[in-house]
């Protein structure tokens, strides 16, 4: 057993950026260990060649007419097979609804358990996971004789860090399932609304909490979004309300954003927010409470209260263009 193995999920025939930050915490991983890195695409074959374009050292593209559509037994199969041939030490998957429903059993049958959820990798290894809300975080150390399974939290490793490669060989694995083995029956996969907004390309976002106390004041934080030409955003409550538009909404039911500057307003950084905005280059928050989570992620905090802050500061932004 040697090696990392990520196993990357895509849709359409492109991978998503969680799984490209996973490739990003495998290649971190292996580097670490002085091994190899390689990537494995499931179902559908045509990421591949996105994959071989990053310092992979194999892409194994794991087919069968019985994983066309995702099935957690289906997966289970084609990667415990996987697994046992490529042998690596360690298997890295994206944090994912669908790597939450399989890799735990996945982990299962080589005796092991899924260490999920993780936000950084110390050498060693050890696994960083999250306690308590975010209050504490835990060192995690492989044990036992099989592979060691490990799952990545969104916005925990920076996709733009990935190194590009060009020596990659593209392996085609087939494994043996039988139908019997599968026993849910999949239906067509959940659509979510078209998203008209990209925030994850924003440079600039200033974001808005529950601080803001009513849907009217909003225009406030949008009057200094305007001021910067940055996107406005929200934390869930906002989105909840109906102030603005679900697809404005940053965390982890939300957008994950990387901006080089993300300006909380009235937010208290709870944890499902942060891990969408944590990857954001410098952060600056206004909150009127000093000991709120969110000065905890930020490089430049204002305590104060919001409704004398962010017109004044409106007001200097739109003066110091003049
Ligand atoms: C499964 C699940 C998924 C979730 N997904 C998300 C998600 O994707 N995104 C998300 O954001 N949340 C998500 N949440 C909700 C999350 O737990 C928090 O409840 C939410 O982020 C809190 O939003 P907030 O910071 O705006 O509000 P609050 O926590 O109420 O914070 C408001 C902040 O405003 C400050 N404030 C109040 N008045 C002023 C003032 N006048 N001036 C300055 N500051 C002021 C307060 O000090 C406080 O810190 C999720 C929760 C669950 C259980």
């Amino acid at each position: 057993m040697s090696g990392v193995l990520v196993v990357v999920e895509q849709r359409g025939g492109s991978l998503g950026r969680t799984s490209l930050e996973a490739l990003a915490a495998g290649q971190q991983l292996a580097k670490q260990l002085g091994a190899e890195c390689s990537a494995a695409v499931v179902g559908d074959a045509a990421a591949a060649g996105e994959l071989s374009s990053k310092a992979v050292a194999k892409v194994y593209t794991v087919e069968h007419a019985l994983l066309a559509q995702y099935t957690a037994d289906g997966y289970v199969a084609a990667l415990e097979q996987l697994v046992k041939q490529a042998a690596p030490a360690y298997v890295v998957f994206p944090h994912t609804y669908q790597v939450r429903d399989f890799a735990p059993a996945l982990a299962t049958r080589f005796g092991q358990v899924l260490i999920s959820d993780v936000v950084a990798i110390h050498d060693g290894p050890s696994f960083v996971r999250q306690l308590f809300q975010g209050k504490l975080n835990a060192d995690y150390r492989p044990s036992g004789a099989g592979p060691c399974f490990v799952s990545i939290q969104a916005g925990s490793f920076r996709a733009d860090a990935l190194e590009a490669g060009s020596g990659a060989t593209v392996e085609s694995f087939a494994p043996a399932i039988d139908a019997a083995q599968i026993r849910t029956k999949p239906s067509e996969p959940f659509r979510e609304a078209a998203q008209t907004i990209d925030l994850s390309a924003a440079p600039v976002i200033v974001s808005v909490g529950r601080g803001i106390r009513e849907q009217e004041n909003v225009a406030l934080v949008q009057a200094l979004a305007d001021a910067l030409g940055a996107e406005l955003a929200a934390s869930r409550p906002i989105c909840d309300a109906g102030w603005l538009p679900m697809e404005r909404q940053v965390g982890s039911s939300g957008q994950t954003v990387s901006p080089k500057l993300y300006l909380a307003v009235g937010i208290s950084g709870a944890i499902q927010h942060l891990v969408g905005m944590k990857g954001s280059k410098t952060v600056i928050a206004i909150n009127k409470d000093e000991n709120a989570p969110i000065f905890e992620v930020a490089d430049y905090g204002v305590v104060g209260d919001l409704f004398e802050v962010v017109p004044a500061l409106t007001e200097a932004i739109q003066a110091a263009k003049h």
